[in-house]
């Protein structure tokens, strides 16, 4: 069975003129346990919208979204944000870290709403992450990298069978983007995650076993509804 099945997947927003524009139309879309897919396509093109609806932050006006045989879609909102918190692991662009708690704290924080609070886990991803030394640091008090890796290490802390990542390596410079991600794909193939990760960076295909251009999965959507506006 796949990890994640998406179909008939529709999400719409009004346009400035009021009418309303799909901005996701997926008919079909399966990713398989373990699987590692980088997500593809212009700003704007619905990579994040695409990434909260399959988190159930965003919530789809048509389709379903099963993972882990799950239909989240199905669910009421307190509902989704359990399902989050025990199957999905998500490194934002911008982090999202809680300042005024420590790299420990947050990474636990990570656990809290799933499985449970694990200490010696928690410790021992910041120390897979390189941050064991900066555990009782707050996130104004690390580098931009080093925040980006508290949270990989917190989107891991639930041992999650998938993973999204929104441009995980935006704000970071070459040397970092690159290590960062070498660190995101290999935490997540050792624990047998699924990640789903969208970049802007060129050259990237070769690292993934599977592309995906956003404008290609809403391609079979947008043939033949003019304007795509309902
Ligand atoms: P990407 O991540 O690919 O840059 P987004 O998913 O953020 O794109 O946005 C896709 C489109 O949906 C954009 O045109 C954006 O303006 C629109 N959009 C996103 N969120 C909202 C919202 N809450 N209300 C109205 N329009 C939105
Ligand atoms: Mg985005």
């Amino acid at each position: 069975m796949s990890l994640l099945s998406i179909k008939g997947l529709v999400k719409r927003y009004p346009s400035d003129s009021g009418a309303q524009i799909d901005v996701v139309r997926i008919p079909s879309l399966l990713v398989e346990p373990g699987e590692q897919i980088l997500l593809q396509g212009e700003s704007g093109s619905g990579k994040s919208t695409l990434l909260n609806l399959i988190a159930g932050i965003v919530v789809a006006d048509e389709g379903e979204i099963v993972l882990s045989g799950e239909n989240i879609c199905a669910l009421s909102e307190s509902e989704r944000d359990a399902h989050r918190a025990r199957s999905l692991g998500y490194v934002f662009q911008n982090f999202n870290l809680l300042n005024g708690y420590t790299s420990l704290e947050n990474v636990e924080l990570g656990m809290s709403f799933g499985s449970g609070v694990d200490r010696s886990y928690a410790k021992n991803l910041l120390d897979r992450v390189g941050l064991g030394n900066r555990q009782s640091y707050r996130p104004e008090q690390l580098s931009q990298g080093q925040k980006q890796r508290v949270a990989v290490a917190r989107a891991l802390a639930n041992r999650p069978k998938l993973v999204l990542a929104d441009e995980p390596t935006g704000n970071l410079d070459p040397t970092n983007a690159k290590l960062s991600l070498e660190l995101i794909q290999s935490l997540c193939s050792e624990n047998g995650a699924a990640l789903i990760l969208v970049s802007h960076d060129p050259g990237l295909d070769d690292k993934f076993e599977r592309t995906l251009e956003l404008a290609e999965l809403n391609q079979a959507g947008m043939a033949g509804a003019e304007g795509r506006s309902a």
